[in-house]
This record gives structure tokens, sequence and C-alpha cells, in this order.
């Protein structure tokens, strides 16, 4: 693949990276993915949130400018990303610019001239920015701008978010669709396209609408090894969210809630507490204006405030590396969609927490939400797809089966993105891959253990349903077992059955976690039945395998969680890891310092250090120009303009 490029060995490219970022090593699948560019192959390349997709179009794209193979272009689909980006390689002092409607002409003839002389590495463009917005050839603004990129001799183009261009995709944007157009507008050019989406489907597409050439297909592993993963069920969610609050005190984190009413009472309840010493939170709807809406975002870009409460509106364009912590206090409606939700904590590769508060309503909620809208989209004549709802039910019947599932969380999610699960390597004594522990998810850390009698507990459940003719739904089934006296209960007589009372020194919380636990694991069957006027519920049925549970002739496995104290429960072995030898007042004294620059400068934080850099700096100490420049993240850039500053801040 490096045959018939210019004399580029990858020793180069690693110093080149040595010198700007100041990274030592590749992450995974980055040189395949850099090879490929500088060879002028088309490319997909698929690699999770913070899986380092930036570092594979940028590093060559400075070094096809400097042979004189003309500046890259990389395609983006939000202002606020590229502007980031192009923030970002500045600091590095790379030249960089982007080129979209947020410019005054006079930054755009600029722009433009730089891009004629040859001053500029790294071009950010919108999609419609390069190929117009009509159908055609582009519009005439389009067809200006492409002229002036053959003049300035563009070969090589990076599609950032590519799965945009696809149907099949979570994030469909027509404007993207039109980028099909490219390799006609530029023959001989090269189109690298990057995404975070796993399927093979959207992968396939991407490359089919994009019109590549026999791509080189590069698929990265899907697991973020980084995030600690915990699903509990939903107790007094006001508590739980103070109990992880309290774990990340002065951190970033972002609380997602399924509806806007909810972003609005816990920020108002967050807000009281702010009073008395609680973090400042702020909220974030689609039901805010976009003014207020802009504002929240770059206050947490920019660390003026470090908790949002949002509903799932507030996510693309938020790259700020540093977060902490995402809860969820309602379910999202897929995996993919928590995948991408939970992907937004510990990009910068320090350990972050994904706490997901889960219930069997939620189900219920999305459910009648899926339903209702299509119901309203036949009422109005909007046609939509006729699998849109098996589809939509599908995808929240994955989400709820994760959640409700015993196994390890990592290997759950890798799996299914169609990849195995390989567990990081532990220092522990055990052989190399007999340990198949995360060490990162509720289960792997201790946080739930198998329930003793947990087939006696089952049969107890599915023979109440027998008895109650599977008529019933969870929460009288539960009443009945629990010997409770209700109206209902006395009107239909099961305070007479043999099993009312039988499991009444279980809370009911736990035993509906329990009913959820068999009907993930299909030993009992939850339908929905039409009640009068169109209403629906819930009813829990018998199958063939809850004959075989009531038989004892097959064995079920239920879980619950075990009682840790707050502290016990925050400990996790990477935490311990990344945290070692750290001095954290230097640590915050470096950040208030980072922050300051950032202000100075306009920029987030987070351009200017991350915070693994931070850590790193909080534990070496470094003295001497010399040693901060071996540091994590720090580049000749760096070394030159923040030098100066940091050196003086070694730690008491
Ligand atoms: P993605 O676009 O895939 O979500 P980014 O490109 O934003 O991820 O990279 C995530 C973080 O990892 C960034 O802070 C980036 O600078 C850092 N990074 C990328 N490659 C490396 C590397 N080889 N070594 C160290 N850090 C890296
Ligand atoms: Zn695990």
């Amino acid at each position: 693949m490096t045959s018939n490029t210019a004399a580029v060995s990858l020793p180069d490219l690693l110093a080149l990276i040595e010198e700007i970022w100041g990274y030592r090593q590749l992450r995974p699948l980055q040189q395949q993915a850099m090879e490929a560019v500088l060879a002028k192959r088309d490319s997909v390349v698929v690699m999770p949130t913070g899986g380092g997709k930036s570092l594979c179009y940028q590093a060559p794209a400075i070094h096809l400018a400097r042979c004189g193979r003309g500046p890259t272009v990389v395609v983006s689909p939000l202002i606020a990303l590229m502007k980031d980006q192009v923030d970002s390689l500045r600091t590095l002092g790379v030249a960089a610019a982007q080129m979209d409607s947020s410019l005054t002409p006079d930054q755009r003839r600029q722009t433009a001239s730089d891009l004629r002389s040859g001053q500029l590495d790294m071009l950010f463009v919108s999609p419609e920015k390069l190929v117009g917005q009509q159908s055609g050839g582009g519009s005439l603004d389009g067809g200006a701008f492409v002229q002036l990129l053959r003049d300035s001799g563009v070969q090589t183009f990076a599609i950032d978010e590519a799965h945009c261009v696809s149907h099949w995709g979570h994030d469909f944007r027509p404007e993207y669709r039109r980028l099909s157009n490219l390799k006609m507008l530029f023959p001989g050019c090269s189109i690298h396209a990057f995404t975070a989406t796993a399927t093979e489907p959207v992968r396939a597409d991407i490359a089919q609408q994009l019109q590549l050439d026999d791509p080189v297909r590069l698929v990265g592993n899907f697991d973020r090894p980084n995030l600690i993963y915990r699903v509990l069920p939903r107790k007094d969610m006001m508590a739980q969210i103070q109990e992880v609050l309290d774990l990340h005190k002065d951190e970033a984190g972002i609380i997602y809630c399924l509806r806007r009413r909810d972003v609005d009472d816990i920020v108002a309840a967050l807000n009281i507490r702010n009073k008395s010493g609680g973090p400042k939170a702020l909220g974030y709807h689609a039901g805010m204006t976009a003014e207020i809406r802009r504002k929240v975002q770059e206050e947490f870009a920019r660390e003026q405030c470090d908790l949002i409460v949002a509903t799932i509106a507030f996510g693309m364009g938020i790259d700020r590396s540093n977060i902490r912590f995402v809860l969820h206090t309602g379910m999202p409606k897929s995996i993919e969609a928590y995948q991408q939700e939970t992907g937004r904590a510990g990009r910068d590769g320090l350990e972050a927490e994904c706490v997901l508060l889960y219930s069997g309503q939620d189900v219920m909620t999305w459910k009648s939400l899926i339903e209702n809208s299509a119901a309203e989209a036949k009422f109005a004549g909007t046609p939509i797809s006729a699998d849109y709802v098996p589809t939509a039910l599908r995808h929240l019947d994955d989400l709820d089966r994760f959640a409700r599932g015993a196994v390890c969380r990592h290997k759950a999610l890798v799996e299914y993105f169609g990849q195995r699960y390989v567990p990081p390597a532990h220092d522990s004594e055990t052989a190399p891959g007999t340990d198949l522990s995360c060490q990162a998810c509720d289960h792997c850390l201790g946080d739930t253990e198998p329930v003793a009698d947990a087939l006696v507990i089952a049969q107890k459940i599915l023979s109440t349903v027998a008895r109650t003719d599977q008529r019933f739904g969870v929460g009288h089934i539960l009443a009945i077992l629990r010997g409770e006296n209700t109206e209902k209960i006395r009107q239909l007589k099961h305070d007479q059955l043999s099993v009312h009372g039988l499991l009444k020194d279980h809370a009911k919380a736990d035993l509906r976690n329990f009913v959820y636990q068999l009907v993930g694991q299909g030993v009992l069957t939850q339908e929905n039945m039409i009640l009068q006027q169109g209403r629906s519920a819930p009813i829990l049925k018998l199958n063939h395998a809850s004959v075989d549970v009531m038989k004892g002739r097959r064995q079920v496995r239920l879980i619950q969680l075990v009682q840790k104290s707050a502290e016990e429960s925050s400990k996790s072995r990477s935490k311990e890891v990344s945290w070692q030898g750290v001095d954290h007042a230097l640590f915050d004294s470096l950040r208030a310092m980072r922050k300051q620059i950032a202000a100075q400068r306009g920029v987030p934080p987070y351009v200017i250090l991350s915070d693994a850099t931070l850590r790193e700096l909080a534990r070496v100490r470094p003295t001497t120009l010399n040693a901060l420049r071996l540091i994590y993240g720090i580049g000749d850039a760096k070394l030159k303009s923040l030098g100066d500053t940091i050196i003086p801040l070694r730690g008491r």
C-alpha cells in the first residue's frame, strides 16, 4: 500500500505526530488508516467515539501538504465541530481553516487566498458548501468553490460522521447524500470516510453512496474499556442522582432524561441544592430557544458549567473530552442510542462512569410513544415505512434485555455490535484469557450477586401467573405474592389462593425486577392486551419454557444488588490506576490555569490541554522544558506557548 506514494516511511509520520501532538504511540488501526490516506486508496474507517479518528486524516494531511500534494478537505456536519477542530489544530501550530456560513466575507476572501497560495494544510467545510444545495453540478456558489479547490490542488477528502450519507444510519442528512458527486467533480481524488456507526449495512451503503473505488475497510474494536457501565433499577431517582454526583465532585457530567418536564424538574431540584454548595446545573432540551441552547453548550464546553441535564437533543457537537459521567434517568430507545450517548463520556481515554437507571415503566412509555407516533402519522397521511413500528420495538426490546441481563455489560455491548469480547489484560495473577471479567461493569465489579433460591422464586412467580389464568400484569401478580389485602384481591378471591403471601419477605421492587429478569430469559412472556376504549396493558403469560421451569427441568438465574457503602461502590480498578501518584492539588491548579488560558484565547479548555495531560503533569511534575516535552500530549507548539506557564506550577 505504500508503493506509489512519495517517500513516506512510517517512522517519518510517527516523528511528525510526536512533534506536533506529543503522542508516542498509535492506537489500533490508526496506522492502517493513515497508510490508506497516504496511498490515495479510498477507505471506510469505523472506530468508536474517542478512538482517535481525527488523527487518521489530520497527520497524513500535514504530511501530504508538506510534500506538495495539496491540502486535505475535511467534510464535517456541524459548524461547532469544525470550529473546535480548527481551534485545536491552530493551538498545535497547524495551518487549518474552515469555510462555512459563519464566516464574514472578509474571512472568506482571506481563506480563499490562503488556499490558493498553498498556505493551508487542511480546510474544513460543510457538505452543502462543498457540493452545493441544489441537484445537478452544484449551485453557482458551489461551482465556484469546486473550481477554487481544484485550483488549489486538492486531491484528498476526509468525510467525518460519514454515516450521515446513509438512510440506514441513525442520522441521515440529505446534504451528505450529494457527496456522491465528489468522485465526478474531482477525478482521481481519494475519499476517506470515518464513522463510529458499527452496522454492516451502513458501512456498505457509505462505500456505495460515495462511489468509493475498492476501499480499504477498517473496523475497530467497539469496546470502550475506560467506561464503567452500571445499570440500576430506578427507585428513588433524586437520591440516586445525588449518589452519582457525590462520586463525581467537581467533575463534568451529563444527566439524560426522557422528557423535557423531567429536565426542568431535576434542574430545579439540583439548583436548590446548589445554594447549599452543590454543583450548578443547566438544562437543555428542544423546547428552549436556539439562543439559550447555544449558550448552554458554550458554558459547558468552556467549563463554566460542569453539569448538564438534558434530553437526547444534547449531544452532537459536544466535543468536551473530560466528561466523567453520563447518567441516564430513563431508558434510551435502543442499544445504538445508549452506546452513542454513553460514548460521550471519557473521550480522553480516562475512566468515566455510565449509569443507567432502569425501569420497566420506561419500556411501556416508549412502546406507547412509538405506537402513538405511528398512529398519528397514519392519521395525518404522512407516509411511514411499514417496518417502522416493528423495527423500533425490536430496538427497544434489545435494550430492555441488555438492561435486565445478567452478563458482563462490556461483553453484551460488544457482541451486540457483532464482535467478540476480549477483556483487557489485568495485572492479576490469573492466566491470560481465564479472567473474563471486564473490571468495569456492575456485574464484574460485584455490584450484583446471584440469588441463591432463584429457581424456587421463579416457580412461585410462574405458578401465580398460572393460578390466575394468565390474565394479569406484574403489579397484581406481585400484590398476590406479597400477600396484600386490596379491594381487587378480595373481589377476585385471590387472597384464597395458596400462593397468596408466598413471597411476602421480598421487597416489591426486587420482585418486580425478578419478573423482568424472567421475561428477559424467555421463561415468561409479557404481552400487550387490548382493553376497553382502545387502551392496552401488559399481561404476563406462560410459554413452553415456563413449564420446564415449573417442573424443575430448567435452571434460571436471578441477580440482585449487593448492598454496599457509597465508598465501596465508588472504587474501581481503573480509577485507582489513572489517579495513581497524581498530586490532586496540583491537578486542580493546572486545571484552573488551563481555564484561564482558554478564556484568554477564546477557545474551550480541552483544546489547550487534555485531562490526561494534566494528570500526567501532576504525576511527573516536570521542572525543566526538556522534561515537559516528554509528557503525553505536549508537542513542540505547546511546549513553546505553555512551557513558561506550566513549569512554575510544580506542586508544593
Ligand atoms: P473520535 O473522533 O474517534 O471520537 P478523537 O479523534 O476526537 O476521537 O480522539 C479522541 C482523543 O484521543 C483526542 O483527545 C485525541 O487527541 C486523542 N488521541 C488520538 N490518537 C491518539 C494517540 N495515538 N495517542 C494518544 N492520544 C490520542
Ligand atoms: Zn463486566
